[in-house]
């Protein structure tokens, strides 16, 4: 959108006027890419679904950015440090690369539920991250995960809000939805079936 200002005409985005602003896929990690046995806490612990590195590669080709967004407590609780969390991180984009699939950007919050802070799921603050970072059509995008504030942010955002049933409580995430009233646009069996719904759309 471009607006005159002072008899000139001023670009107002802060992305250049060529940038395109893409609908993206914000992936949770435990539970959706990865069997969630409960604070994974070093990269040998750490291991993708099979099918997860080419689902994520069909995004990639079909142009989606594709970000991670992860509750990782397990740092404010003492269970593993920042570097085991980046090495974990890296196995899983070391296993990405090989399939040649990618993730766009990682984030995570690293606190405790009782700090209060922005970024924990189901609050908005990594996906808020993600947007000063990156050309987003949030209205366009979509939040995969396994647990109701996946879901929760989704809405909170105006994005979709797709729940696989991975997770170790899928089932009770998919009551909890209902309770609250919290509109899941797709219960997928799996990741790829929730990239698979994506890509048809
Ligand atoms: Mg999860
Ligand atoms: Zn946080």
């Amino acid at each position: 959108m471009s607006v005159l200002m002072g008899g000139r005409l001023q670009n107002v985005n802060e992305s250049s006027p060529m940038t395109v602003k893409r609908a993206t896929v914000f992936v949770d990690r435990d539970g959706t890419l990865n069997p969630d046995p409960g604070y994974i806490a070093s990269p040998e612990e750490f291991e993708c679904f099979p099918t997860v590195p080419e689902a994520i590669l069909q995004l990639n080709r079909a142009g989606l950015t594709v970000i991670m967004v992860t509750n990782q407590s397990g740092i404010a609780r003492g269970y593993f440090s920042l570097q085991n969390l980046e090495d974990i991180h890296r196995k899983l984009q070391d296993d990405l690369a090989k399939s040649r699939a990618w993730l766009d950007d990682v984030l995570f919050c690293p606190h405790h539920p009782d700090d209060g802070c922005r970024c924990r799921k189901p609050n908005p603050g990594m996906i808020e991250r993600a947007v000063a970072r990156h050309p987003i059509d949030v209205a366009a995008s979509y939040v995969v995960g396994d647990q109701s504030r996946d879901i929760e942010m989704a809405h909170g955002v105006g994005a979709k809000g797709i729940l696989v049933m991975t997770g170790r409580d899928s089932q009770e995430a998919l009551a909890v939805c209902r309770e609250k009233r919290l509109p899941v646009d797709f219960v997928a069996p799996c990741f790829s079936d929730a990239v698979s719904w994506i890509l048809r759309r």
